[in-house]
């Protein structure tokens, strides 16, 4: 544990109890110090401007954090594919890796064979991360939990608390931004790149044709199912191995949420008559025919190059999902961008809440970071630390750092969260190539592997720029 930490275990406030950290107004405040905190501290410093690094800790803990060290990874130790030439994740790596992040500097330091994958030794890497930022002249680490959301004048504040974030700070946040606007459980319903739906039997129609635009009338992809389908699709619904919540969460997500499977569950009809259910749809293929039951798919991005499968979010495995998500028709050939899930998770809805530079519309004063972005997983969660970070430091220091580019993974990421989804349906997301814009291959090339590398070239030649015009000269140390 870090030598500089007081003696702790009070629950702060920023309205009182803080006044005797927030004199330093001239130092960025961080909650949360896990992958995103950490993170931006390290890069904040890194621009010379001190930061307070607040983390519950071992004072207070979670259900799934074990121990005090910072960046603690709270399940896998994978930093998934390090591929970053064909994996967006790996891409994101690379530009960690670019801007000197310190999360990607521990990993590598700690990586263990994992064939293409970076897996780390936990315990190694999070003691490495929790050393360096002790060790650092401008990082103070406070331990204890912040219960309220600051006043603008006790300085800039970057919101790190994760998925599992404390409730008396949730309840702060809610207060803030509304009921609607921050969730404490996701509901991930599966999301597939568009080109890999087989437009031969799918076809765009909204129920009813319903719209005042053409966009309107449009705005679903059917998949239409007949009798001995239907039948075939739900027995493989409920034969499939499903994921249990971890110990410690509650299950208080069936309000409005119901996984598919647990509909079927409750009767074989049940889906039919709910998401699936086949009525005010022509399937222009076979007109003829009345569909028995009909799998909707709606936009999840502005690009138009994800879907979402509407109603089905799902608590199935992820390998059992994909198999019986190909049972669909249309969907034989889906690739996923992301499969499905139902998790305990504090995110807020960022296209409604955040601007492009991370901070609360409402209340600038203060950024956000990490999960409770809407972003998802370890690296994308690091990322979001890194670009807060950098841009709350840039700001204290008379400057203003625009998000890299949208060829980028990072700027593809923020540009998501903070505007490219859709608002009334946000979900979580991690990074993937659908969050781009197109690229085409070069010299027509068109196998999946030479696309991918259109995406990441473009990509590393984007970040290298913008990197190179938006890096401030003089590093703290
Ligand atoms: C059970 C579970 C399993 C997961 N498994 C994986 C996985 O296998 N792979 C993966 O990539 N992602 C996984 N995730 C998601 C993972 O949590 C994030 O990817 C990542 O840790 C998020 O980083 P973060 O910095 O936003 O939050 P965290 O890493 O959780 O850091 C937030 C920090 O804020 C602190 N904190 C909370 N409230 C307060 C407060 N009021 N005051 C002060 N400090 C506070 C917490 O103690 C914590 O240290 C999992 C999440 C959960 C809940």
């Amino acid at each position: 544990m870090p030598a500089r930490r007081p003696a702790a275990g009070r629950a702060l406030s920023f309205s009182g109890p803080l006044a005797y950290i927030a004199g330093m107004t001239n130092a960025i405040h961080i909650i949360g110090g896990g992958m995103a905190g950490s993170e931006a501290a390290w890069q904040a410093v890194g621009m010379g401007v001190p930061v307070i690094l607040h983390e519950m800790r071992p004072a207070r803990g979670t259900f799934a954090h074990k121990t005090g060290q910072l960046a603690e990874m709270v399940c896998s130790n994978s930093f998934r594919s390090d591929d970053d030439t064909g994996n967006a994740v790996g891409l994101l790596h690379w530009e960690m890796r670019r801007a000197g992040g310190l999360i990607m500097e521990m990993a590598d330091a700690h990586a263990i064979p994992a064939g293409g994958a970076l897996a780390v030794d936990r315990e190694a890497f999070a003691t490495g991360v929790t050393a360096r930022l002790s060790a650092h002249p401008l990082v103070t680490i406070r331990t204890g939990e912040i219960t309220a959301l600051p006043r603008a004048a006790e300085g800039p504040v970057i919101v790190a608390t994760g998925p599992l974030t404390s409730d008396s700070l949730g309840a702060a946040i809610r207060a803030e931004t509304g009921e609607e606007a921050l969730a404490f459980f996701d509901a991930i319903a599966p999301i597939v790149y568009a080109d890999s739906i087989d437009m031969s039997k799918a076809w765009f129609q909204s129920r009813y044709d319903k719209g005042e635009t053409e966009a309107e009338r449009t705005a679903y992809l059917n998949c239409p199912m007949d009798r001995a389908q239907y039948e075939a699709f739900i027995d493989a619904l409920l034969a499939a191995p499903k994921t249990e919540f971890h110990e410690g969460e509650t299950a208080g997500y069936f309000d409005g949420c119901l996984p598919i499977e647990v509909m079927a569950e409750r009767g074989r009809e049940t889906p039919r008559h709910g998401p699936m259910k086949p009525v005010g749809l022509t399937n222009p293929h076979q007109p003829g025919v009345k569909p028995w039951a009909v799998v909707q798919l709606r936009r999840d991005n502005k690009l138009g190059t994800l879907f979402n499968i509407v109603g089905f979010q799902t608590k199935m495995k992820y390998g059992a999902q994909a198999e019986v998500l190909r049972t669909i028709p249309g969907l034989e050939d889906a690739r996923f961008a992301r499969l499905g899930g139902i998790h305990r998770n504090t995110f807020l809805n960022a296209p409604r809440l955040l601007d492009p530079q991370l901070r609360l519309r409402s209340r600038p004063h203060i950024r956000f970071a990490g999960q409770i972005t809407g972003v998802e997983g370890y690296v994308e969660s690091a990322a979001m630390g890194l670009l807060a970070g950098r841009m709350a430091a840039a700001e204290m220091l008379g400057r203003s750092l625009p998000p890299p580019p949208p060829e980028t993974a990072m700027g593809a990421l923020v540009n998501h969260i903070t505007g490219g989804a859709e608002a009334r349906s946000f979900q979580p997301m991690n990074v993937n190539f659908g969050l781009f814009p197109p690229a085409d291959a070069r010299g027509g090339r068109r196998n999946r592997r030479d696309r991918y590398r259109a995406y990441t070239d473009r990509a590393k030649a984007a970040f290298d720029s913008w990197l190179a015009d938006w890096t401030l000269d003089e590093p703290a140390c």
